[in-house]
Formats: structure tokens, C-alpha cells, sequence
């Protein structure tokens, strides 16, 4: 079951990497009249991804919701932003017009819920990683009911698997209970992801945000150190830290909140928690529990998350729990 949504997630998922890297090379290239905190780049990307996605998917699947993360009043509240948007989007759908444009992008404003199919977007995760000219992800799922069943994420500047810094990206893709795969951006065969079999903890490596508004770092050491572990964590930014695990070259991904308040948005997580879950490792709360995707725009839960390779898993709750008890 849904193999052909699988592959067109693919598909527009390839699609948005090459539009993406467009903008980032522009990036990296101006990077002198750009001024610092200068956010038009990625605001470009994201509602260029967000628009052909929203406008693909609406010809394809006229049936399915949209829950995506931005929105057209970005747009309207700026004229040469609009422009940009409009001359990046015709490059590949000559089709639309400003009126369509800001059709497709609203078309994101599902609520999400436990009924029927919605496709998830984060067009760009990890906005901090691209503006750094680093690391991002564009990710796309399908929720049947309430369950995550098809993720696409892809992994723009990711390196070849066993190195770090930029290389030429990779795409993930999993199907609920058909498996999880990777493809180079540039094409060829799919091949099979899987996680580690680290069962060692101490000869695990973390990974963790490069953000520490993100995730509670001081924390996460401390549960490193009871899980005995010495390796630095791996810091790379957005949803590719779910990509890492599951091919293997880290066995942890930790999240634990700074601020207990913040909720989770379902963009964020449900193509990384598939592609974990069918390289066959385990995502959860702190408490174990499966996240919960049909409970709206955001998760429910609030107070961390964690991925493992699924042999570790009890072994790092544990350790989250014993840490937590130590803090204020
Ligand atoms: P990462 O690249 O893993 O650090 O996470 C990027 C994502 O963090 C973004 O897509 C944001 O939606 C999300 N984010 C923003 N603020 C917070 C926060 N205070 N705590 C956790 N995640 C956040
Ligand atoms: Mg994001």
C-alpha cells in the first residue's frame, strides 16, 4: 500500500532539493550584501517549496488536506518577496499566477486531526543550517487517519554515509511497513537504510541539535555521561539528524526541551519518525510512547523526544528519567 503516493513524494521531495540549492548557492555567493538575521533566502525557499508542493499535490491527490508550515500573508505583506517567489515557482510551474500561488500556499493550513489523509510539509527544516550555508531538510508525509504512512526527506547537502561536513545530498524515503531506503539527490538506485546494532551505550553516538535554543544541551551531556558515553555529540541541524540514525552513523537523537512549554509541530517530526522507524529503530516521549500525529498542528507532548536505534532505546529512557530527577 501506498507505493505510487511514495514515489511522488519522492519525486516532489527531489524536486524542492534542486529549487532549494538554488537559493542556498545564492546564498553562499552573496554572502556580503546579505546582512546578518537577513531571513529573505530561506523565506524564499520555504514558500517556493511550499507553493509547487501544495499546487503538485492538489492536481495528484484532489482529495487530500494539506498541513504545511507557511502561509500567503507572508507574501501580500511583501511585493518584491512576492515577485521572487513568483519567478522561482514559474521556473518550474509556469502555470501559476500570484492568485494561485497564495491558493497553494493556503492550501497548507490543514489542522490535522485523526481523520482521513493529509499530506505534512516542513518545506525548509532547519532554516538556522541553511542561512549557515549547513545542513537542512525538506520533509513531506502522508497521515492516513492519524498515522504516519509515507515520508519523504530530503537531505540537500548531506555527505556520502561515514562523512560529515556538506556533500551531495541524500533522499529518505519510507512506506509503513515496507521499509526505509536512501537515494543520492543526483539519482540512482535506492538502497536499503538501517539503523546500528549498537547495544553498548557507551559506544554510542549522540546526535543533537546545533541550536541550544532548540534542545536542553546541558541535559543531554548529562545523559550521555550516564549512558557512558565520551564521544562528542553529532550536531547537525534539522529533521537529517533523524536521516543519521537511520543509516546508522549515530545510534541516539536526543530532544529534550528547554522550555517545557513549546509543542512539537508535526512538520518537524513525522518524515524523520517514519524513515526511524522503518530503518528499524524506535521513537518515543520520554514516557515511550509512539508520537502522536492526529492530535493537530502540533504533538501533545511536551516534555522531549527521543530516537534510538531501538536496541537502546529502554536503556536511554532510562537515563533521561535518572537525569531528569537531578534537575531543578
Ligand atoms: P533543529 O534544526 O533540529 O534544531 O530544529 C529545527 C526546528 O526547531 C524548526 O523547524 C523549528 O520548528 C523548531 N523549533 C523552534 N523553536 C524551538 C524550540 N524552542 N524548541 C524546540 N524546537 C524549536
Ligand atoms: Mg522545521
Amino acid at each position: 500500500m501506498y507505493e505510487t503516493e511514495t514515489e511522488f513524494a519522492r519525486t516532489l521531495v527531489a524536486e524542492a532539493c534542486t529549487l532549494t540549492r538554488r537559493v542556498q548557492e545564492e546564498i553562499v555567493a552573496n554572502a556580503d550584501s546579505l546582512t546578518k538575521g537577513d531571513r529573505s533566502p530561506v523565506t524564499l525557499a520555504d514558500l517556493t517549496v511550499q507553493t509547487v508542493m501544495g499546487h503538485r499535490l492538489a492536481k495528484r491527490y484532489p482529495g487530500d488536506a494539506f498541513l504545511a508550515e507557511e502561509e500567503s500573508s507572508s507574501l501580500a505583506a511583501s511585493p518584491s518577496m512576492a515577485e521572487k517567489v513568483g519567478a522561482l515557482v514559474r521556473s518550474v510551474a509556469p502555470e501559476l499566477d500570484g492568485d494561485s500561488i497564495a491558493a497553494a500556499l493556503d492550501r497548507g493550513g490543514h489542522p490535522g486531526g485523526s481523520e482521513g489523509r493529509h499530506w505534512v510539509l516542513d518545506p525548509v527544516d532547519g532554516t538556522k543550517g541553511f542561512l549557515r550555508g549547513q545542513q537542512y531538510a525538506i520533509a513531506l508525509a502522508l497521515v492516513d487517519g492519524g498515522n504516519v504512512v509515507v515520508g519523504a526527506l530530503g537531505c540537500p547537502n548531506l555527505p556520502a554515509p561515514g562523512e560529515r561536513g556538506n556533500g551531495d545530498g541524500w533522499i529518505f524515503h519510507a512506506t509503513d511497513s515496507a521499509g526505509a531506503w536512501a537515494t543520492p539527490v543526483a539519482g540512482g538506485d535506492a538502497a536499503p537504510a538501517m539503523v546500528d546494532s549498537v547495544n553498548d551505550s557507551s559506544r554510542a553516538i549522540v546526535c543533537e541539535s546545533v541550536e541550544a535554543a532548540h534542545a536542553a544541551h546541558s541535559v543531554q551531556a548529562g545523559i550521555a555521561r550516564r549512558l557512558g558515553i565520551t564521544t562528542e555529540p553529532y550536531r547537525i541541524d534539522s529533521q537529517c539528524k533523524y536521516a543519521v540514525l537511520a543509516r546508522g552513523e549515530a545510534s541516539i537523537y536526543l530532544r529534550l526541551p528547554r522550555d517545557e512549554s513549546y509543542r512539537e509541530k508535526v512538520w518537524d517530526h513525522a518524515a524523520g519518525a517514519i524513515v526511524i522507524e522503518e530503518a528499524g529503530g524506535r521513537v518515543s516521549d520520554l514516557d515511550g510512547n509512539p508520537l502522536d500525529f492526529s492530535k493537530g498542528r502540533r504533538l501533545a507532548t511536551g516534555r522531549g523526544i527521543v530516537a534510538t536505534n531501538g536496541l537502546l532505546h529502554e536503556r536511554v529512557l532510562e537515563a533521561c528519567r535518572e537525569e531528569l530527577e537531578t534537575q531543578p
